[in-house]
């Protein structure tokens, strides 16, 4: 059983359908579509020698791999785990190619452009959202059972031994038994709940994850109480204007009372003031700002508003206009003199405003995947609350982030690369774990 088909489920699918021809294997997905996030992702994979990364000139090693992760944690990564994930990559990477996804040689970044320039995501055409239209094709052409419109709600579970799942469709409720379950159910980006549990200061930010990824496997798997592996924090967290348009470039936000509160270079810092303090966050430009096509489109949109005066801005916002007149006239003069301004913008970075019109858009805290996990072992089997594996449980993808990296988001290209390569992976744990109970 497989239980989602986000990028992770199909996976595992293609694995067992392509190499373990024998296994017969269902895979059920709750929505109407598949894709999971992928559709609104960036739809980039890191491999190392696959083909396109040969095609576009841009070859890693595993250390590079591991070292993006080291130095974005900021301590040493789980090396037999990272390896047992990555080390079949070029041919995962492959087998999409020769399924049919097309990647895009003219679209190609570092992993991390601060610690690394030789791993390569490399993006498929039309970025997410063309990546699960060729998988969608792929399906069509070279199908396997997958049940749509079918969520699994329980765990079957006997002599501690987990034997099957409870199914929910249209209309009725079932139960499929099996020898092995994998859980690719994603994160809970979408669980309210769920954030304020596991990460509070994203409690109030809005999900860019794909309606799926309500934190099920989560609660599927409560039963042998795992424990929950990697800090509070979300993959991708973002200030945006909406989730499909990127806030406009400036360094002058305030919240509704008219005062900064975080160095605007640094957006780590303006969403930690955010969710700690539940601000409601506003940027200002001026007349100087140059984008002017970003700005009527904002404008168009009804994101970016624009006013005559900074008291109309005030009022128009709700912002408390003479402390927002203070703010203003402090920032300005900070700037002018060239003195670095309050919470350590340097004078360089500062926009001031002091042209009209004046124009704000407000902006808010935005992630696209969660990284606290449950915890699993290197052959990808869930492991209960005393560190024991649960006979028949396997779990891949999103739903384990925290097990290969703990903090934060290390770079392009690893959560699609992760979710694809562990499914993969687990699969083949699977397999494994099957020959190893015949031979006995
Ligand atoms: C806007 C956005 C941008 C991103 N950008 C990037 C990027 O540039 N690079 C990168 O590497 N990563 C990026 N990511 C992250 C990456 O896309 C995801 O981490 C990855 O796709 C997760 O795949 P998954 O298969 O593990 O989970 P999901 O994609 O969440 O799939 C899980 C599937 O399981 C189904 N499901 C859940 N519960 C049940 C149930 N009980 N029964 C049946 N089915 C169930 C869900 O409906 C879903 O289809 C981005 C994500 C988003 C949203």
């Amino acid at each position: 059983m497989i239980v989602g088909a986000g990028i992770s489920g199909i996976m595992a699918s293609y694995e067992f359908k392509l190499n373990y021809p024998e296994v017969r294997f269902i895979t059920l997905e709750k929505l109407d579509v598949i894709g999971g996030s992928l559709p609104m992702a960036g739809g980039a994979m890191i491999a190392m020698h696959s083909r396109t990364h040969q095609a576009a000139g841009k070859e890693a090693e595993m250390e590079d791999i591991i070292s993006v992760l080291e130095i974005s944690m900021g301590h040493e990564a789980d090396r037999e785990y990272v390896t047992n994930i990555y080390e079949h990559a070029d041919a995962w990477m492959d087998r999409l190619v020769d399924l049919g996804v097309e990647f895009n040689l003219n679209n190609v970044t570092p992993a991390s452009r601060a610690n690394n320039d030789r791993l390569s995501a490399i993006a498929a055409m039309g970025n997410g959202a063309g990546f699960t239209s060729f998988l969608n094709q792929a399906i069509r052409k070279d199908p396997f059972d997958l049940r749509m419109h079918s969520q699994v709600t329980e765990l079957i579970v006997e002599d501690g031994q987990v034997i099957g799942v409870k199914v929910e469709d249209a209309e009725k409720t079932y139960n499929i038994y099996a020898d092995a379950v994998l859980l690719a159910t994603g994160g809970f980006s979408n669980s309210r709940a769920m954030l304020e549990k596991y990460i509070p200061l994203y409690q109030r930010s809005i999900s860019r994850s794909g309606a799926g990824a309500t934190g099920d496997g989560i609660v599927l798997t409560e039963r042998f109480q795992p424990e929950i592996v990697g800090q509070a924090n979300a993959m991708g967290g973002s200030l945006r204007a909406s989730p499909t348009t990127a806030k406009l470039s400036g360094n002058f936000v305030v919240a509704a009372d008219g005062k900064r509160f975080a160095n605007e270079t640094n957006a780590n810092a303006m969403i930690r003031a955010i969710g700690e303090n539940n601000l409601s966050a506003y940027l200002l430009m001026d007349g100087k700002f140059e984008n002017t096509a970003a700005l009527e489109a904002g404008i168009d949109s009804g994101l970016v508003r624009r006013f005559d005066t900074l008291e109309e801005l005030a009022e128009g916002m709700r912002i408390d206009q003479e402390t927002l007149l203070e703010t203003v006239a402090q920032y300005n003069q900070a700037a002018a003199n060239g003195e670095e301004l309050e919470f350590g913008l340097p004078a360089a970075s500062a926009t001031p405003l002091d042209t009209a019109p004046y124009y704000a858009e407000r902006i808010y805290v935005m992630h696209f995947g969660t990284i606290p996990s449950v915890k699993v072992d290197h052959q990808m089997r869930l492991l209960d609350g005393e560190g024991n594996a649960v006979p028949g449980l396997y779990c891949s993808g999103e739903l384990t982030e925290g097990n290969l990296y703990d903090n934060k988001y290390p770079g392009a290209g690893y959560g699609i690369s992760y979710a694809a390569y562990s499914g993969a992976y687990a699969a083949g744990c699977i397999m494994n774990d099957r020959g190893a109970a015949s031979a006995q």
